[in-house]
C-alpha cells in the first residue's frame, strides 16, 4: 500500500534543547532535499548529518539541524523515515513543519507512525500499545511492564496457546471433512485435555491483571471529612509540599484537588474533596454533589476526623455515606488535646498529626495495605491493559463452553465454532485479527508524533 508522507513534531510542545520532527513515507528524502535546498542531498542511512534548512518560499534560513535517515524497510515505520533534530523552539519547529506541509507531506494523526509500523509488520498490536504505555508510564513499575510487552513477551506467552488451539481445530476440521464416524474416545479425551490446559493458562494470565491494573492505573484515594478537620493539610503533608490552600475558614476547599504520589511502587491519585456538609450555598453545594460522585469512584476512602473537637452529627453522616465503601478512619490533630470518644466509633483508627508529621508513615502504609498483598515485583508476564484482559477472558469463556459442548457429545461442526472464536479473540491482542474500526479506536489513544 502506498501512503502519503506524514510529518509531526515528535517531542513535547514547548521550548526545549532540541525538538525532533519526524517524516515517514516515500517523499521524505525529497522533502529533506527541499529543506536543505540541495537536490543532490542523499543522506546515508543511520548517519547523522549537520545541515542548514531553509523556508522553501522565502529562501530564509530557518535553523541548523541534524538530519538522520532511516531507509525502508529498516526504520520504525518500515517506510523511509527522516528525523530532523532542530533547536527546540516552538516557532521554528512550526515553520519547518509548514515547509514540509507545502511540499507533499501531511500532518500525522495520533499514533499514525506506530500504525504504519504495525501495517508493515515492524511491530504487532500489543507492542504498539506497549509503546503508548511506555510513553504514558507514570512510575518505574508501569514503565517496566510496558517494556516487557514491547519486547514481545506477551506474544511469546500467547503463541504456544494459539498453536495448541490451532492443532485442536485442525483435528476437528479434518474429522468433519474426512471421518465417517465420530472421533474415537481417546482423541476426544486428548482434545479435552489440551483445551483444559489452554483454559487454565488463560486463567493464569488474566489473573495477573489485578496487579497489572494496579501498577499501571494506580489507586484513587479520596479524602472526606468536615471542613477544617485538616484534609488539605494531611494531603500536603503526604505530598511533602504545599498545594491545596490551607485556611481556617470552614468550607474553603471547594474543588476536588488531585495530586499524584507513589507509595510502594503503586501510583496513587490523592483526591481532596469539598466535604459532605449539607449547605445552602450554591458553589459549595455543587462541591458536595461532586464529592458524592468522587466517593463512588474511589478505590479507598479516607475519612478524616478532628481530634480537637467532639464528633459532630456531620461526622456520623459521613460514616453513614462510606459504610459500604472500602475506607479507613484517620484521626488528625493528635498534637492537640483529644475531645473525641474513640470507643464510640467502633473501628480501627489511624492517629496522626498533619502538623507535626506524627503517624504519617503509618498512614502511608494503611493507604496501600488493602492492595499490596499482590507481588508487584513478580518476574512473570503481567497483563496490564483492560483490552487484553477482556480478550483473554472472552477467549477462555469460548474454550470453556466448547468443553461443556463436548461433554454433551455434540457434533464437531458445532464444537469447532467456539474454538475459531477463541483463536480470533487471541489474535486481536496481537492484531492479526483486528478490524479497521478497532485499530482506529486503539490508535486514537496514542499521542501525535508516535
Ligand atoms: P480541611 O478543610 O479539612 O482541608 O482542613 P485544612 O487542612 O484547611 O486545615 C484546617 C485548619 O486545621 C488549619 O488551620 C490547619 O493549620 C489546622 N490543622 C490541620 N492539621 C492539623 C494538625 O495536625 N494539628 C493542628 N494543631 N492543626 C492542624
Amino acid at each position: 500500500m502506498k501512503h502519503e508522507t506524514i510529518v509531526a513534531i515528535s517531542t513535547p510542545i514547548g521550548r526545549s534543547g532540541i525538538g525532533v520532527i519526524r517524516l515517514s513515507g516515500s517523499n521524505s528524502i525529497s522533502i529533506a532535499q527541499t529543506l536543505t535546498q540541495n537536490s543532490d542531498f542523499s543522506p546515508q542511512p543511520r548517519v547523522a548529518s549537520l545541515k542548514k534548512i531553509y523556508d522553501s518560499e522565502t529562501d530564509e534560513l530557518i535553523d541548523e539541524v541534524i538530519i538522520t535517515f532511516f531507509k525502508s524497510p529498516r526504520s520504525f515505520t518500515g517506510e523511509d523515515v527522516i528525523e530532523i533534530a532542530c533547536h527546540g523552539s516552538p516557532v521554528l519547529l512550526r515553520q519547518t513543519i509548514d515547509v514540509c506541509l507545502k511540499n507533499n507531506a501531511r500532518l500525522a494523526d495520533a499514533g499514525e507512525f506506530s500504525l504504519r509500523a504495525l501495517e508493515n509488520n515492524r511491530i504487532n498490536l500489543s507492542q504498539a500499545e506497549a509503546i503508548r504505555d511506555l510513553i504514558d508510564a507514570q512510575t518505574v513499575g508501569s514503565a517496566r511492564l510496558a517494556i516487557r510487552q514491547l519486547r514481545g513477551e506477551f506474544s511469546k506467552q500467547l503463541q504456544p496457546l494459539k498453536d495448541q488451539l490451532l492443532n485442536v481445530i485442525v483435528i476437528l476440521e479434518s474429522a468433519i471433512e474426512f471421518v465417517e464416524d465420530d472421533l474415537p474416545e481417546f482423541q476426544n479425551l486428548a482434545i479435552k485435555d489440551s483445551l483444559t490446559v489452554i483454559s487454565n493458562k488463560l486463567t493464569d494470565l488474566s489473573a495477573t491483571f489485578k496487579v497489572g491494573k494496579l501498577v499501571r492505573d494506580g489507586l484513587r484515594i479520596v479524602f472526606v471529612g468536615r471542613p477544617n478537620v485538616g484534609k488539605s493539610s494531611i494531603f500536603n503533608a503526604l505530598l511533602g509540599h504545599e498545594r491545596a490552600i490551607v485556611t481556617n475558614i470552614a468550607g474553603t476547599t471547594r474543588d476536588s484537588l488531585h495530586e499524584r504520589l507513589v507509595i510502594n511502587n503503586i501510583p496513587i491519585s490523592l483526591i481532596d474533596t469539598a466535604g459532605l456538609r449539607e449547605t445552602t450555598e450554591v458553589v459549595e453545594s455543587i462541591g458536595v454533589e461532586r464529592t458524592k460522585q468522587t466517593l463512588a469512584d474511589a478505590d479507598l476512602v479516607v475519612v478524616v476526623l478532628d481530634n480537637s473537637e467532639p464528633l459532630h452529627t456531620e461526622d456520623f453522616d459521613i460514616f453513614e455515606q462510606v459504610k459500604d465503601l472500602l475506607h479507613i478512619i484517620v484521626l488528625n490533630k493528635i498534637d492537640i488535646e483529644g475531645k473525641i470518644d474513640l470507643k464510640s466509633i467502633g473501628e480501627r483508627i489511624v492517629e496522626i498529626s498533619a502538623k507535626t508529621g506524627e503517624g504519617l508513615k503509618m498512614l502511608e502504609n494503611e493507604l496501600v495495605k488493602p492492595f499490596s498483598n499482590e507481588d508487584i515485583n513478580t518476574k512473570g508476564f503481567i497483563v496490564s491493559d483492560a483490552r487484553h484482559f477482556d480478550l483473554l477472558n472472552r477467549a477462555k469463556m469460548e474454550i470453556d463452553s466448547t468443553l461443556s459442548l463436548m461433554d454433551k457429545n455434540l457434533s464437531e461442526e458445532i464444537i469447532v465454532i467456539g474454538l475459531h472464536n477463541a483463536i480470533r479473540l487471541l489474535g486481536q491482542i496481537t492484531g492479526e485479527t483486528t478490524t479497521e474500526d478497532m485499530l482506529t479506536r486503539i490508535f486514537s489513544t496514542f499521542c501525535i508524533g508516535k
